[in-house]
This record gives structure tokens, C-alpha cells and sequence, in this order.
């Protein structure tokens, strides 16, 4: 049997002087290691060929980067807004709708569920350390591979069921987060300030599963409880394809 393919939404970067295109290689290690084949696609494809490229995967992964910009959850930026992508923003909106509409199996990681509860009408807090008092540090100093705030995990959950555990250290790499939460979410995860660090779809419709950590950097660990997201995420792109057939 072929690997399930996913998509890894993919980001520009200027590096050495020319505008570059990819993804961090943890993702593609990380779904690699899985059973799944990393296609990446990259916001550079124009608008109207957005939806061609959902024809050949079986599952969606939005990746990390930058703030989504506030216009789209109807506020005006504050001071301490980072960098944002409007193209960015626009390309992986229509990705992740058109993954909705054909029941493509989602997981969102750090940005992601952010993108994923704009586009489904929530809110962010757009800086947690000027805007949410008694905010933990979410902006780690560490290395992208250590391990600095647990978050408590609800159960039952698909978040659960595929990390076996519920209580996880997780690293942590965001100054944004979920404020009000989009339609059709359920919350499943929080941090102990209380910040909302993971949220799914409800057990009836697609597979979808976020995290605001960053499950993928955890590839060459292990044991990590984070291998399962992703084992169960190709599984899951594996059903798809399946029904698809
Ligand atoms: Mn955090």
C-alpha cells in the first residue's frame, strides 16, 4: 500500500538574498516517520489553482509562521502585532475550507489553530503578554526541542486518544492564541493559566485536531507521546482514501 499523501502548507523566506519556498524539515520529518508521503505546497500558487492542490492529498497540515493578520477576525492591529502574511493568510483560508468541504482530515499545529479559528469566526489574543494579565511565558527562550509548560488534556478526545496521555510538557513558541473560539470547535487542551492550547472538531464530523505547541520538533525523541498525533493523523489520512476509493 502507498503512503497516505499530506500537504504541509509552506512558507516564502528570503535566505542569502533569493525569496525561498518550504517548510521547516521537522513537519516533513515528522510525517515521514508516521507513514505518510510530505507534499508541500506553497502559498506562491496563484489563486485560482488553490483548490487543485487538494486533488492529490488525503490529509492537510497548516504549519507554524506568522500572525495571522487581526482584519480577519475584525480588529485593527495593537503595537505589539509580529510580522504577517496577507498572501499567506488568503492561500491557506481557501486550503483549509476546501479540506473542509472534502472531509480532509486536518491538524493544525501553533499557527494553524489560529488560522483555524479565524476562518471559522474566532478571535486571538493578538500579544498574551501585554493583553492577557496572569499569561504564563508562551514565547519560550529554550530550544526548539525543550520542554517548558504542561498543558492538561481533555478526555475522551482525538487529542487524547492519539497521545495516550492526559497531561503533556509540551514547548511552546507562540505569543498569539485562541481568544474567542470559532464555530463547530471543542476545546481540549488548556494550559494552567488557563490559555487554550489544543481544540477539535466534534466527534461526528471530519478529523480535525490543533495544537498551539510544536508536536513535529519532538521527531527525534523517543518515546514522545507527540509521534502519536502524527500516527494517528496518517491513519487518518489513510480512512480518506480509503472511503475515496
Ligand atoms: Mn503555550
Amino acid at each position: 500500500m502507498s503512503r497516505p499523501r499530506i500537504g504541509v502548507s509552506g512558507v516564502v523566506r528570503v535566505v542569502e538574498g533569493a525569496p525561498r519556498t518550504g517548510v521547516n524539515a521537522a513537519y516533513a520529518h515528522s510525517i515521514t516517520q508516521a507513514g505518510g508521503l510530505p507534499l508541500i505546497l506553497s502559498p506562491v500558487i496563484a489563486d485560482d489553482i488553490v483548490v487543485d492542490a487538494l486533488d492529490p492529498i488525503h490529509g492537510l497540515l497548516l504549519t507554524g509562521g506568522e500572525d495571522v493578520h487581526p482584519m480577519l477576525y475584525g480588529q485593527s492591529p495593537l503595537p505589539k502585532l509580529g510580522q504577517v502574511d496577507r498572501e499567506r493568510d488568503a492561500f491557506e483560508i481557501d486550503l483549509f475550507r476546501g479540506a473542509l468541504d472534502r472531509r480532509i482530515p486536518v491538524l493544525a499545529i501553533c499557527r494553524g489553530i489560529q488560522l483555524v479559528n479565524v476562518a471559522l469566526g474566532g478571535s486571538l489574543w493578538q500579544d498574551l503578554p501585554t493583553e492577557r494579565q496572569g499569561a504564563l511565558r508562551h514565547d519560550q527562550r529554550d530550544g526548539r526541542t525543550t520542554r517548558s509548560h504542561s498543558v492538561a488534556i481533555m478526555a475522551p478526545s482525538r487529542l487524547a486518544r492519539a497521545l495516550g496521555v492526559i497531561r503533556l510538557e509540551v514547548n511552546s513558541f507562540h505569543h498569539q492564541a485562541i481568544r474567542d473560539l470559532g464555530r463547530g470547535l471543542m476545546i481540549t487542551a488548556r494550559a494552567e493559566d488557563g490559555l487554550i492550547e489544543a481544540v477539535e472538531s466534534a466527534p461526528e464530523a471530519p478529523w480535525l485536531v490543533a495544537v498551539q505547541w510544536h508536536p513535529e520538533e519532538f521527531h527525534g525523541e523517543a518515546g514522545a507521546p507527540d509521534h502519536g498525533l502524527f500516527a494517528e493523523f496518517v491513519r487518518e489520512a489513510g480512512r480518506f482514501r480509503a472511503q475515496c476509493a
